[in-house]
């Protein structure tokens, strides 16, 4: 196994032994950015200097015997995470020039913890969309097959993340895109509970359902990497005030073993592959000692539209501030400041956002607002009442994240509908507030991975991580590598 190849836990292995050090293994990962990502376009951003920078204060501090828990692991940073000192675009022409004068609190966390940045991910335009292709600066392509997409809006960071250019990174899901992303890469992608993990620095796109999380190769650094990062936030008012447990101390075999399976996750035109690898996954955990029971989620067919009425009423009202003076780069002369607005956000924003701004304002415009997003969040409220019902009978939840695997380039992207249906299992999670994992359930014929979801209540990662760890050891979806 090459440098590149080792996860977080192999890494701080490697260090503890003397067998490696930071410096090497940065060497090597920069090594096969340069190689890799001319052709996979994972990252937006890579700064050699400021990552050598880090380096040599991780070899420094690596050697004392109170080096922090994550000294000298390189992770990834989604562009959409503001970085002191570093361009943050959120992939949009607006914010090219973004030079931020403060990080986010969760990367700063990570630095705290030790952490090496190694660069900034690509991902849809404010994280809009499900296949890292309405990012302005070009789409990020698949290490499985290079002509299908990695997923979104998350892309960059699974990609990187599954062709071993870093063993971990972060992405944010507001209705899908850490996991989306990590099952059509074949990696595993932790969205947390809403409120575990700070939200201060991380670009608003819809305040109520926005969550960051964790990418990596093995639930354990997932574990690992969720310790670091969450916890409650005097600067976030949404973050939770709850502890934050050990995660990857406590990944033993769940005592209680409940699996819930929701009737309607299994929808009419779901890929066959994807049919089998759940019917596969769900005899493993059979055997594994899980008794399945049948759950209900009657609700689930309004998600997909409750979400894209109030994500986009969110986002309307939070992308407002890009106008050229309080944010954003300011499209050349106008003859009046309403018509430098205008052009500042006609040439700053992308298609797919202008799509969401007008939606959102229209859902919120007076006349509208009961019918569109009062109803929404009515229905909302109905979605989460199912997960309660759901959870007096289970204790996780097992599901397919995407109804289909990777999907080539171009296939959706000019059909808004199409794309946005990519979501429709991993949103009902985002409108209740519920942590759910997606980990490597199994490959298609053609060689792509495929992933599963396990959802568990409101602040208990501990029982999700500790039932996808129990089905990782005893599979081995999660060892294959892309041939890239
Ligand atoms: N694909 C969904 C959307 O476009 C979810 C995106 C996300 O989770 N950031 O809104």
């Amino acid at each position: 196994m090459g440098l590149s190849e080792a996860g977080i836990r192999e890494l701080r292995e490697l260090y503890k032994k003397r067998e490696a050090t930071p410096g090497q293994v940065v060497d090597e990962l920069l090594r096969k950015i340069d190689k890799l990502n001319p052709r996979l376009h994972a990252f937006i951003t890579v700064d050699h200097d400021a990552v050598y920078e880090q380096v040599r204060q991780a070899e420094q501090a690596l050697g004392r015997p109170d080096a922090p828990v994550l000294c000298g692991i390189p992770i990834a940073i989604k562009d959409i995470f503001t970085t002191i000192g570093m361009r943050t675009t959120c992939a949009s022409k607006i914010l090219e020039n973004f030079v931020p004068p403060y990080d986010a609190t969760i990367v700063r966390k990570l630095k705290a913890a030790g952490a090496i940045i190694l660069g900034k991910t690509n991902m849809d335009e404010f994280a809009m969309g499900s296949s890292t292709e309405t990012s302005a600066f070009g789409p990020t392509r698949n290490p499985w097959k290079p002509d299908a997409v990695p997923g979104g809006s998350s892309g960059g960071s699974a990609s990187a993340v599954a062709a071993c250019m870093v063993p971990g990174a972060l992405g944010t899901d507001t209705g899908g895109s850490i996991r989306q992303p990590a099952a059509l890469c074949g990696i595993v992608g932790l969205k947390p509970t809403y409120g575990r993990v700070s939200r201060y620095g991380m670009i608003a796109f819809a305040s109520s359902l926005d969550q960051g999380g964790t990418m990596t190769r093995s639930v354990y650094d997932s574990a690992l990497l969720l310790e670091a990062i969450a916890g409650f936030d005097p600067l976030d008012s949404t973050s939770a005030d709850m502890p934050v447990e050990p995660y990857s101390q406590l990944l033993a075999r769940p005592r209680e073993l409940r699996v819930g399976v929701p009737r309607e996750y299994f929808v009419e035109g779901m890929d066959a592959d994807v049919q089998a690898s759940i019917q596969g996954a769900i005899e493993t955990v059979k055997e594994l000692g899980a008794r399945i029971v049948d759950i209900s989620l009657p609700h689930t067919r309004y998600a997909v539209a409750v979400y894209y009425i109030l994500a986009s009423s969110e986002a309307s009202s939070n992308l407002a501030r890009y106008d050229g003076v309080k944010y954003g780069s300011r499209s050349g002369p106008a003859q009046d400041l309403n018509n430098m607005y205008k052009d500042t956000r006609a040439k700053g924003f992308g298609r797919e956002v202008r799509r969401r701004i007008m939606l959102g304002t229209f859902a919120l415009s007076a006349g509208y607002y009961a019918a569109f997003y009062g109803k929404a969040q009515r229905a909302r409220r109905l979605i989460q009442q199912d997960f309660d019902t759901a959870f007096g009978q289970c204790d996780v939840i097992l599901a397919p994240t995407s109804p289909s695997p990777a999907f080539k380039l171009g296939a959706k992207l000019d059909d808004p509908l199409k794309m946005y249906l990519s979501d429709i299992f991993t949103i009902p999670l985002n409108l209740a507030g519920l942590p759910g994992v997606s980990i490597p359930c199994g490959f298609t014929k053609e060689g792509l991975p495929m992933g599963m979801q396990i959802i568990g209540r409101q602040f208990d990662e501990k029982t999700i991580l500790s039932f996808a760890d129990m089905y990782e050891q005893a599979t081995t979806w999660h060892t294959r590598t892309p041939a890239i």
